[in-house]
C-alpha cells in the first residue's frame, strides 16, 4: 500500500513573509518566535517577521536561544518563554525549526517531565507552527520530525510525535549569506535525505518521484558549492531541492547514514550534514541495488560512484575517527532497529564497521 500525505502549505517567492502577512492572523493573537542566536538577525528573516506582526497587531515574544542540535533542556527554556502563546513561528536552520515543533508540543501538553513527553510519548498535538527556513538544508519545513539531542542516551533522536508545520514560507534572500562551510554542510544534508529516501525500504512511487527530481535539481547546481559565492538562482535551486528532500523523507524517513551520522555529531561534534556526507559514498558502495545507485549517479551527472565520492571529498574532506569509535558507534547503530529496518539489505556489525572504515580511508 502506498500513502502520500504532506499537509504543509509551501509558499515560495521573494519577500514571502511581507507578501503573505494575512496568514499570520489565522492562528491567534499571540505568537512565539523561535530562532537561533545570530543568523536570523543578519539575514533579514527576523525583521520581516516582527514587522509583519507589528503591522497586524499580533503580540509576540522572541525566544532566540536555540542552540545547534537542541537538547531537551533548550526546548524547556523555550516553552517557559512561550507559556500561554497561541502559535509558533520557527525561523532559521533545522535546529530552531525543530525546536519550534518541540516547544509546540510542550505548549499544547504542559508537563513536569518534558523528556518523556517529547521523546517517549507518541501522538501528541502541537500548537500551530509556521516554518521559515534559512538553510538548504534539513527540509524540516516539510517534515513531521524534530531531531533532539538526547543526553540520557548520548545520541540524537527524532521526537515521538509528528508535527507538520501549517506553512513553509520560502524566501531565497534569507539563504544568501551562509558561510561557505555551512552552505556545503546543509546542501549536502539535503542530498543525503534525497538519496536515503530513494534507497530506503519505505520508498514509494510518489516519494521516489520527488526524491529523484530533487537529486536532478541538486546535480544541476552542484558545481556552485566549490566557490565562495553563489548566484541567487543556484541557491534557489538548492532551496527547492531541500524542500523536496523534506517531502521525500516525510514519506519514507532516513536510514543508515543518518543513524550513523548522529554518533559523529553527538561525540565528534561534526555538523549534521557533513556527518552524513562523509559516510554517503561508502554507504552507496555497499548497497546491493546497484541499478538504483546508478539512477542517482545519472540524475546527479556523475559517471561513477568514485567521481561522486571525489566530489564530496573535495568539499568536506574525509572522516576522522579512532578504531575504538568505529566499533562503539557501529554497535550503537546495529542496535538501532528503527533505522536498520529502513535499509533494504540485511546488514551485520561488520558491514556497518566497513562503512565507517571506508569513509575514514576516503576515495
Ligand atoms: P542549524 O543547526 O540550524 O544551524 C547551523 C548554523 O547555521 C548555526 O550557527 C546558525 O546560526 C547558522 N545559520 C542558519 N541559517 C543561516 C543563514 N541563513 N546564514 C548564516 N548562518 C546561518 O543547521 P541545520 O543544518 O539547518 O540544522 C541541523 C539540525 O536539523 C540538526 O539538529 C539535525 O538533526 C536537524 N534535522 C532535522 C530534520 C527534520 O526533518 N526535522 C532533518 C534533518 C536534520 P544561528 O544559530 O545564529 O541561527
Ligand atoms: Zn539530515
Amino acid at each position: 500500500m502506498s500513502i502520500y500525505y504532506m499537509p504543509t502549505k509551501v509558499v515560495e517567492c521573494e519577500n514571502v513573509v511581507l507578501e503573505n502577512k494575512e496568514l499570520f492572523k489565522a492562528y491567534g493573537d499571540k505568537a512565539l518566535i523561535v530562532t537561533g542566536r545570530h543568523s536570523s538577525k543578519i539575514n533579514g528573516s527576523l525583521d520581516d517577521v516582527t514587522s509583519v506582526l507589528k503591522d497586524l497587531g499580533v503580540q509576540y515574544k522572541i525566544f532566540d536561544e536555540v542552540v545547534e542540535n537542541p537538547p531537551v533542556s533548550n526546548i524547556v527554556e523555550g516553552a517557559k518563554v512561550g507559556e500561554g502563546y497561541d502559535y509558533i513561528i520557527g525561523v532559521g536552520g533545522g535546529s530552531p525549526i525543530d525546536a519550534a515543533k518541540a516547544i509546540g508540543i510542550l505548549l499544547a501538553n504542559p508537563t513536569e517531565d518534558a523528556y518523556t513527553t517529547l521523546l517517549d510519548t507518541p501522538g501528541l498535538k502541537s500548537v500551530p507552527i509556521i516554518a521559515i527556513p534559512t538553510t538548504g538544508g534539513t527540509g524540516t519545513e516539510t517534515t513531521p520530525y524534530a531531531i533532539l539531542t538526547d543526553h540520557k542516551n548520548k545520541t540524537k533522536r527524532n521526537f515521538s510525535s509528528r508535527v507538520f508545520p501549517e506553512y513553509a514560507l520560502m524566501d531565497v534572500r534569507y539563504f544568501m549569506h551562509m558561510p561557505l562551510e555551512i552552505r556545503r554542510n546543509t546542501c549536502i544534508d539535503a542530498l543525503t535525505h534525497l538519496i536515503e529516501s530513494y534507497m530506503t525500504t519505505n520508498t514509494t512511487v510518489y516519494s521516489a518521484y520527488v526524491a529523484l527530481e530533487g537529486i536532478r535539481l541538486w546535480g544541476t547546481v552542484k558545481e556552485t558549492l566549490v566557490g565562495a559565492d553563489i548566484p541567487k538562482e543556484a541557491m534557489a535551486t538548492f532551496m527547492n531541492a531541500s524542500t523536496l528532500a523534506g517531502i521525500a523523507i516525510s514519506q519514507t524517513g532516513t536510514s543508515l547514514p543518518h543513524g550513523m551520522g548522529y554518533a559523529l555529531t553527538y561525540n565528534n561534534k561534526i555538523a549534521h550534514g557533513k556527518a552524513n556526507g562523509l559516510i554517503m559514498k561508502a554507504y552507496l558502495a555497499m548497497c546491493k541495488d546497484t541499478s538504483r545507485v546508478g539512477h542517482i549517479m545519472n540524475a546527479l551527472g556523475f559517471d561513477s560512484l568514485e567521481a561522486f565520492g571525489l566530489f564530496i571529498q573535495s568539499l568536506i574532506g574525509t572522516l576522522e575517527m579512532t578504531k575504538e569509535q568505529v566499533k562503539q558507534y557501529s554497535e550503537a547503530m546495529i542496535a538501532n532497529a528503527g533505522k536498520l529496518k529502513n535499509h533494504p539489505d540485511k546488514v551485520c556489525l561488520e558491514d556497518i564497521m566497513k562503512i565507517y572504515e571506508d569513509a575514514v580511508e576516503g576515495v
